[in-house]
């Protein structure tokens, strides 16, 4: 089984993917818990390109392709040997964080990212959560963590706004896989969701 995280920064899907983790093993499951950019040795490479750069180091263009590469890397290393395991594998972000930042808020990409995901990657995960929450409280969240910036400098409000909405609009296009889940709650709260819905996947 295959669930990714998905939201804006500051959506708490990080903690959430950890929760939902934590919870799955003491039911006794065999969790692989990863994240994107990264989640293989080369792909991680990678995320220290595409994120530790100056935010104009790449074109749009260039830094898709490279997500692609760690993309692609992480699925060969990580993500299908674990899924072959019989392991749930939990990633947080994944090809729809593509289709937002690369898709929409770097530049308008979007047939692009479906093209290349379609050619080099094919899969979707059995089922995204899609942690919503509104870019103003995101952002606020995002910027009061220590030692975590925000990728872009000027990933300000009105992009957090357009991440949101393209989000939103993705569990639209794809409403057989996506759930949505209000993160403007406590982590135990959204938690409590996230496990219902994950455990009914399972079952
Ligand atoms: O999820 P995490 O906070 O680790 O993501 C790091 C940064 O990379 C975020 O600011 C996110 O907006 C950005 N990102 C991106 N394109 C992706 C995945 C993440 O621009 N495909």
């Amino acid at each position: 089984l295959f669930l990714t995280f998905e939201g804006i920064d500051g959506s708490g899907k990080s903690t959430q993917a950890r929760l939902l983790a934590d919870a799955l093993r003491a039911a006794g499951h065999e969790v692989v818990l990863t994240r994107e950019p990264g989640g293989s040795a080369g792909a991680e490479e990678i995320r220290r390109l595409v994120l530790e750069g100056h935010t104009d180091r790449w074109s749009a263009e260039t830094e898709l392709l490279l997500f692609n590469a760690a993309r692609r890397d992480h699925l060969e290393k990580t993500i299908l040997p674990a899924i072959a395991r019989g392991s749930v594998v939990i990633c947080d972000r994944f090809a729809d964080s593509s289709r937002i930042y690369q898709g929409l808020t770097r530049g308008d990409l979007r047939a692009k990212v479906d093209a290349l995901h379609d050619l080099m990657i094919g899969i979707e995960p059995d089922l995204t959560f899609l942690i919503d929450i509104a870019a103003a409280e995101g952002l606020a969240r995002a910027t009061a963590r220590p030692g975590k910036e925000l990728r872009f400098e000027g990933m300000g409000l009105g992009l957090q706004e357009k991440a949101r909405a393209g989000f939103l609009a993705l569990a639209d296009r794809f409403p057989a896989r996506f759930r949505v889940v209000d993160g403007a709650r406590s982590p135990d709260a959204v938690a409590v969701d996230v496990l219902a819905l994950a455990t009914a996947a399972l079952a």
